[in-house]
C-alpha cells in the first residue's frame, strides 16, 4: 500500500512526491535530519529531536522551514494517515533549490520532507539476544554533533558489519570508541563503572542517549563521560547502544570477544524497559 507522505507543505502519494534535482540536500548533502520513534501512535521524546533539529539548522544557518508546532502537526498527521502503530516519522531540512554552486545564498527557501516508517520497536530479537558489533576506523567529518545527511561513512561501516555477519559496527579514533554507526555506545566495566563518550564535536548528541543518562541519575548511578579505549569495551562486563529506533539494544560481542557472559546484562536490560515505559508516559 502507498504511504502519504510530506513535501513542502502537501500530503503526496509516495509516487507523487518529488524533490528538484537542484536540491542541496541532494547535491551536497547540504540538509539535516530528524527521526523520532513512534509506540502506540505516540510520539517518542519528541521535544527533544526538535531542539536537537533547531541547533543542527542554527549550526548550518539554515532556516527553520515551519514552527514546531507546524512540524508537530504534520508528524501526528503523518501517523494517522498512514495507521502506524509502530516505526517512525524522519524529517530532513535541506538549505533548499538553487543552480550548483558551493556557495549558497542567505535567503534561500528550506525543503521540508517527512514520512513515516512502519517497524517492530518494542520486541525485536536485538533486544532479546542483544547484537554482536565489529570495529571499523571512523573516517567521518569534524562535526558529527550536527545531525547531517552526510551519512555515506556510516552507511559504509554498517555495510562492513552486515558483510561480516553482525548487526553494527563501533567507530574507533585514535585508540577510542567514537559511537556506533548510527547509536551511542555505553559500556559497563568489571568494577561496575558505567561509561559513555563525552559530548563534543566528535559524536553526535544523542537524544535517547540523554534520557538513558537522565534515567541513571535518577537512580543515583554515577556515570562517567569519558572517551574509552576498544580494549576496555571488549573487556567490559557489559556494552550496549541507544538510538531513537532501538531505544537500548544489548551488545554480547565486540570484534569477536565475549561480553560478559554473552548475553543482554541487567543494566541494559533494566534501562530498555525504563526508558520504554518513561518516554511513553512522557509522550
Ligand atoms: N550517533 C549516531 C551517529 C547516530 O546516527 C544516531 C542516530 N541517528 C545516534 C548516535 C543516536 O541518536 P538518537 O538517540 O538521537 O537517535
Amino acid at each position: 500500500m502507498s504511504r502519504t507522505v510530506y513535501v513542502n507543505g502537501n500530503f503526496v502519494a509516495e509516487e507523487q512526491a518529488t524533490v528538484s534535482v537542484f536540491d542541496r540536500g541532494f547535491l551536497f548533502a547540504d540538509a539535516v535530519y530528524e527521526v523520532t520513534s513512534v509506540i502506540d501512535g505516540k510520539l517518542l521524546d519528541n521535544a527533544g529531536h526538535l531542539a536537537r533539529l533547531h541547533r543542527s539548522l542554527g549550526e548550518l544557518n539554515i532556516k527553520p522551514p515551519a514552527t514546531d508546532d507546524e512540524i508537530v502537526r504534520v508528524q501526528q498527521e503523518l501517523v494517522r494517515r498512514n495507521s502506524l502503530d509502530e516505526g517512525s516519522v524522519y524529517l530532513q531540512v535541506s538549505r533548499g533549490v538553487a543552480d550548483r554552486d558551493f556557495g549558497y545564498a542567505a535567503d534561500m527557501t528550506p525543503t521540508l520532507v517527512m514520512f513515516t516508517q512502519q517497524k517492530s520497536l518494542r520486541n525485536p530479537p536485538q533486544a532479546e539476544k542483544g547484537i554482536a558489533v565489529i570495529s571499523v576506523p571512523d573516517i567521518r567529518w569534524q562535526r558529527r554533533d550536527i545531525k547531517t545527511v552526510g551519512l555515506l561513512a556510516q552507511c559504509l561501516a554498517k555495510q562492513q558489519a552486515v558483510d561480516a555477519g553482525v548487526a553494527d559496527a563501533w567507530m574507533v579514533e585514535d585508540g577510542v570508541v567514537t559511537e556506533g554507526s548510527s547509536n551511542n555506545a555505553f559500556i559497563v566495566d568489571a568494577d561496575g563503572n558505567i561509561i559513555t563518550r563525552h559530548l563534543g564535536n566528535k559524536i553526535l548528541h544523542g537524544i535517547t542517549r540523554a534520557s538513558v543518562i537522565a534515567l541513571l541519575e535518577s537512580d543515583n548511578r554515577q556515570l562517567h563521560e569519558r572517551a574509552f579505549t576498544l580494549e576496555e569495551a571488549c573487556a567490559a562486563r557489559e556494552a550496549f547502544v541507544t538510538s531513537a529506533t532501538t531505544f537500548v539494544w544489548p551488545v554480547v560481542e565486540i570484534d569477536g570477544h565475549t561480553i560478559g557472559d554473552g548475553k543482554p546484562g541487567p543494566l541494559a536490560t533494566r534501562l530498555r524497559e525504563i526508558y520504554i515505559e518513561t518516554a511513553l508516559a512522557r509522550a
